[in-house]
C-alpha cells in the first residue's frame, strides 16, 4: 500500500504513531518520519492511523495505479 503524509499540513500530534508505530514514527519532537510503502499486513493499523489524524495529513493509496507525471501541467 502507498502512504503518503502531507508534512505541511501535519502539526506533529503523533496520533499517528501512537497507532501505527510500525509505519510512523516521530523524529524529535515533530519532525514525522514515515514508511511511504508499509506492507499490507499494516494496512488496518494505517488506516486507524490515517483516521486519527487530527488535520487528515494522511493520504492512503492516493496514487495508486496513477502516473503522477502525468499531472504536472503541460510545460
Ligand atoms: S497524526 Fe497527523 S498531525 Fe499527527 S503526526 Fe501523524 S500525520 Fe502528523
Amino acid at each position: 500500500m502507498r502512504v503518503v503524509v502531507d508534512l505541511s499540513r501535519c502539526e506533529g500530534y503523533a496520533q499517528c504513531a501512537f497507532l501505527a508505530p510500525d509505519a510512523f514514527r516521530m523524529h524529535g519532537e515533530e519532525a514525522l518520519m514515515y514508511d511511504p510503502n508499509p506492507d499490507d499486513a499494516r494496512r488496518k493499523q494505517v488506516l486507524r492511523a490515517a483516521a486519527a489524524c487530527p488535520v487528515q495529513a494522511i493520504l492512503v493509496d492516493q496514487l495508486e495505479g496513477r502516473d503522477v507525471s502525468a499531472e504536472e501541467p503541460p510545460s
